[in-house]
């Protein structure tokens, strides 16, 4: 197969990139890297199967060449970031969609959304099954990312009913591992790269708020299966096991050796009090489970943020 994934020099791209590589098959990468990073796809600088194109994929643009796949991940994703670059995060949800879908469409290719568990908002139902319909403040400063991806969803399937696209929405909850931004912002990087640096460990709210965190190989194993297995219904992504947040502070520090302190700062506006994905979805259509326990993903995690540690990217204010 040769596929489009747009976002391949994020977290989540860089990742799926290399699943795709790793089973023969050819990708296009497109990034424009106001989130991404170019030490995510340095391995593949000179391998004949992948190429780069450095583009917004909110604005349209033409790929030569055949294509059996787009997948659309290219999103800020990290609470910090949506709030940073509130357009941007509409724009790509929205237009960046329909401009993916009208390449999936000219190319007859299958068409992959990734879509995230901010649909559900502060969600009423727990834990979250697919048809939940969510509770989601459009208003609140999370709206802009949680909105973009509704509508993604729904253009998403319009395109599958309306233009007969092959397509497939993943929900994705908290997912974690080596390559995200040591700064993004996000609880699990937060943490690690705290602890490693000396500095306090900051919990948001009392810490009670919980979380169900997926190490990045169950995530990516769960979408290429959902890519290739799959049908358009919405499917949860995630790992089902929940945590809370001042659980995963503690297990941060016990694997760190780090002694803290820890510091509570107020909790953001429409922070969502509980997450956990049903995933009987998944794993009755893919047969697939996640298999990497939260301490070993989160040593694996320090491992790769330890070697990071003295580098730019490392510092407060990156
Ligand atoms: N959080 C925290 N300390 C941090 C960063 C985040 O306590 O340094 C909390 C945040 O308020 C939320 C949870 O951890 O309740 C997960 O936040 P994250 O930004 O990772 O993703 P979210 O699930 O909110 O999209």
């Amino acid at each position: 197969m040769r596929v489009l994934i747009t976002g391949a020099a994020g977290f989540l791209g860089s990742h799926l990139t290399d699943r795709f590589l790793a089973d023969g098959h050819e990708v296009v990468g497109l990034d424009n890297f106001i989130t991404g990073h170019a030490d995510n796809i340095a391995h593949l600088t000179g391998n004949p199967r992948f190429s780069l194109v450095r583009h917004n994929i909110s604005e349209y643009t033409y790929i030569a060449g055949p294509l059996d796949g787009v997948l659309h991940f290219a999103s800020p994703a990290s609470p910090i970031d949506y709030l940073k670059l509130p357009i941007q995060t509409l724009k790509v949800g929205s237009l960046g969609t329909h401009n993916a879908l009208g390449i999936a469409l000219a190319k007859k290719a299958r068409f992959f959304l990734a879509s995230t568990s901010e649909v559900y908002g502060d969600p009423l139902v727990h834990p979250q099954v697919e048809s939940y319909w969510g509770n989601v403040n459009p208003v609140g400063p999370r709206g802009v990312y949680d909105e973009a991806k509704r509508f993604a969803e729904a253009m998403t399937m319009a395109y599958h009913r309306h233009h007969a696209v092959d397509t497939r929405i993943v929900r994705i909850f908290n997912t974690y591992g080596p390559r995200m931004r040591p700064r993004d912002g996000r609880v699990v990087s937060n943490l690690i790269v705290q602890a490693l640096n000396g500095e306090p460990l900051t919990i948001y709210g009392d810490g009670s708020q919980t979380r169900s965190f997926c190490y990045v190989s169950d995530e990516v194993e769960g979408i290429y299966r959902l890519f290739m297995h799959g049908d358009p219904g919405p499917t949860n992504i995630g790992n089902p096991t929940e945590f809370t947040v001042r659980q995963l502070a503690e297990l941060v520090m016990e694997l760190t050796g780090a002694k803290g302190p820890i510091t509570f700062a107020p909790l953001p506006e429409d922070d969502p009090k509980v997450r956990r994905p049903d995933i009987t979805r998944a794993r009755t259509l893919l047969g697939w489970e996640p298999t990497v326990d939260l301490r070993t993903g989160v040593q694996r995690t320090i491992d790769y943020f330890r070697g990071l540690l003295g580098t730019p990217r490392m510092r407060a204010d990156a």
